[in-house]
């Protein structure tokens, strides 16, 4: 691949996400509307009303970056409730507690700079953990799944919402071409970043796809893990139990 992702070692991995994501914080929202026609709202929609968070909830927004679910979090869970937004990445804490504050969000959330394959919470702490848009950048992907397993508390579900693969051929291909031709050129004129984008194509193409993601779930502990397609499969939203 064009990073050779396949042979560089995991330390690498680490830190050429941690320069990505330090380098588009500052256009992470305006690129991420442009990159997917404002659909990624429908998505993160979507997985606020699969969460079924209610009043009172502790919620973790893990890789949660600038925050679009934990805006929504906060005003579900209220007063007596709690969201943590998570993120290995300082750049992209700053722009979302900018974010968040500039909205007058400010009661019941916590920022915690931790990577998702060590959280740094007690076992059994969250009634809801929300991961979207990060798994595909994590290293160990399983190891993060069993820290995500351990912080839930016993009746307390996960929801993965990331890029999967298409399921139709064409959409398939038109997609790729997408990803691989016009995003890192977006990527350029925009952000002024061309690889950043190239790189998240890349992270994109070899993310497992639906069933493989559903089987990691299930290897970590999960239980009656399930997936639902969107936008023909371009993202499927993935959810899971701890009992
Ligand atoms: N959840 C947000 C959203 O949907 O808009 C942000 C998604 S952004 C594409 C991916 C985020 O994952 C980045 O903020 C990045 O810093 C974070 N991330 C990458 N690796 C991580 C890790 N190992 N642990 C925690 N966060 C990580």
């Amino acid at each position: 691949t064009h990073f050779g992702f396949q042979t560089v070692d995991k330390h690498e991995k680490e830190s050429k996400v941690a320069n990505v994501f330090h380098s588009v914080a500052q256009q992470y929202d305006i690129m991420n509307d442009l990159m997917s026609f404002g659909i990624h709202r429908l998505w993160k929609r979507f997985t606020i009303d699969a969460s079924g968070v209610r009043p009172g909830n502790k919620v973790l927004d893990l890789a949660g970056g600038t925050g679009d679910l934990t805006a929504k979090f906060s005003q579900l869970v209220g007063r007596e409730g709690k969201v943590i937004l998570a993120d290995i990445n300082s750049s992209m804490l700053n722009v979302g507690r900018d974010k968040l504050r500039d909205k007058g969000l400010v009661q019941n959330i916590e920022y915690v700079q931790a990577n998702a394959q060590y959280l740094p919470f007690e076992d059994n702490t969250f009634d809801v953990i929300t991961i979207a848009f990060g798994l595909r950048n994590v290293t160990d992907k399983d190891m993060a799944l069993r820290s995500m397993y351990r912080v839930l508390k016993p009746g307390g579900r996960l929801l993965v919402l990331e890029f999967s693969k298409p399921e139709h051929e064409l959409v398939n291909k038109a997609y790729d071409f997408y990803s691989f031709n016009i995003l890192p050129k977006m990527g350029e004129i925009v952000a002024k970043d061309g690889d950043s984008y190239q790189y998240l194509a890349e992270s994109i193409r070899m993310h497992p796809d639906q069933e493989t993601l559903k089987s990691m779930m299930e290897q970590a502990g999960f239980e009656q893990t399930s997936f639902k397609n969107l936008t023909g499969g371009v993202v499927a939203l993935h959810k899971g139990y701890k009992f």
